[in-house]
């Protein structure tokens, strides 16, 4: 079926990073030196032809955006600056925003002032909260679990999961449908075998595909190893720097919403205590990714930094924020000054509330799953489209 032409669409992206795909002439050029791209799944000119076209559907259905770790090649020798990487990084944006059903991404992208207005009442209502609700200011030691019970946190913080969760996952769920509900587009298919695949979905995929491709999710989400296949030395160390931010971020999600009964004690941990170790490793591996990164943004030398959206400053500098914030924390309780531990841990919440309602269900978090959710579902795809063709 001939799709329509929507000039409207290009213009409309420029919100979210993508500002030269106009001048992509399609000589396949980006394509042909892309690592990650292969014959079932070629890109970036493709999407990018979806996009001149103004083809939002097809869009909407293409796992290719995600496929991208957006390394530069692409973009390093592009014969007419199109900037294809900086394109698939804005599509990604664009697709977060369309797999949201509740429209606060779209918000959160498209508007800087909704950006700074939304971090700034969450962070209010966190410290009000604090400031109507906390325990008692003993300041004869540092008591963290009387001025704020690590109880009544975790019972918070478990509601928070759960909202989080009911929103990444449901878009998610979105994403699913609309990338496995179209056979058509990928790969390509005689009329027959479309049938016989639709049916196969309508029907459903059988349960042992989606269970024996499972480890195709957790390898990529734990190791992103699709990014090392990018091969140059730089390309790897931005790999690495990805993995630091990931695994960190991970880690200390886990301790402080899952664990926090173990994380926030009032006595101080020995040196070689897991779960300070754990602290020591996200902390580290948080502050060193997001430093790295900061810079390279402030230097604009590589493609992979020339670029920055709002919404990636949001995402690096909160992190940033938080990681430093709990460093002190840490140091004031060593140092036995109760008030300026109180003090900082409330600013601290202020910074880390905001972060993870907006980043994780709406925001440049989403990534994190979508792209190893991605990578499974195309391997789902893939066995269950075998003898169809
Ligand atoms: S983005 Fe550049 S390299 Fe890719 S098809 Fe367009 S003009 Fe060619
Ligand atoms: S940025 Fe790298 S991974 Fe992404 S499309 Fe370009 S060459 Fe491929």
């Amino acid at each position: 079926m001939a799709t329509a032409v929507n000039p409207d669409l290009l213009p409309k992206l420029e919100k979210f990073g993508v500002k030269d795909a106009s001048i992509c002439f399609n000589c396949g050029n980006c394509t042909a030196v892309c690592s990650l791209s292969s014959e079932k799944i070629p890109f970036p000119r493709k999407v990018i032809r979806y996009l001149q076209l103004g083809a939002k559907e097809k869009l909407m259905q293409s796992p290719e955006p995600w496929m991208c770790y957006y390394c530069g090649d692409c973009t390093t020798t592009c014969p007419r600056q199109a900037n294809p990487g900086e394109v698939m990084m804005g599509l990604r944006r664009y697709l977060t925003t369309l797999y949201d059903w509740t429209g606060i991404s779209r918000r959160f992208y498209t508007s800087k002032v909704f950006e700074v207005v939304a971090i700034l009442v969450i962070a209010a209502l966190v410290g009000l909260g604090f400031y109507r609700y906390h325990g008692p200011v003993l300041t004869d030691r540092v008591a963290l679990n009387v001025f704020a019970p690590n109880r009544v946190i975790e019972i918070l913080d478990l509601v928070m999961l759960v909202v989080l969760s009911f929103f990444l996952l449901t878009n998610a769920f979105r994403m699913f449908l609309k990338v496995m509900g179209d056979p058509a587009q990928y790969p390509s298919l005689s009329l027959t075998a479309r049938q016989q695949f639709q049916n196969r979905l309508i029907r459903g995929i059988p349960l042992a595909i989606w269970v024996s491709e499972a480890k195709a999710f957790l390898v990529h989400f734990f190791t992103q190893k699709q990014f090392g296949a990018c091969g140059t030395r730089e390309q790897r160390t931005q790999w690495l720097i990805h993995l630091l931010i990931m695994t960190g971020y991970t880690s200390i999600f886990l301790l402080v919403v899952v664990g926090i009964r173990w994380f926030q004690r009032d006595e101080i941990y020995a040196l070689w205590n897991p779960i300070r170790l754990v602290g020591y490793y996200a902390t580290f591996a948080i502050l060193y990714g997001t430093t790295y990164a900061i810079i390279g943004r402030l230097k604009k030398e590589r493609p992979v930094y020339a670029h920055t959206h709002s919404s990636d400053w949001v995402f690096l500098i909160m992190l940033w924020l938080t990681t430093f914030s709990g460093i002190l924390i840490h140091f004031t309780r060593i140092l036995e000054m109760p008030l300026a531990t109180y003090f900082i841990y409330v600013i601290h919440l202020m910074i880390a509330v905001p972060m993870l309602v907006i980043e994780v269900p709406f925001a440049k978090w989403t990534h994190q799953l979508y792209r190893p959710l991605i990578q499974y579902l195309v391997r789902v795809r893939e066995r269950a489209l075998e003898g169809t063709s």
